[in-house]
């Protein structure tokens, strides 16, 4: 699973699908359940999460 902000879901969405070849799922995550985890891609605070 990959934990992304905003402006890096596409890339976290691409990544998944082509190392599992199958749909991603997309989930937000609430502000209050996400305190410190950032962004895979960058140092934003993260706003998704995406899996499989
Ligand atoms: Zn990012």
């Amino acid at each position: 699973m990959i934990y992304c902000c905003e402006e890096h879901v596409d890339l976290a969405l691409d990544i998944v699908v082509d190392e599992c070849e199958i749909a991603p799922t997309l989930e937000k995550i609430k502000k209050e359940e996400n305190l410190s985890t950032p962004c895979e891609y960058c140092q934003n605070r993260s706003i998704y999460l995406v899996g499989n």
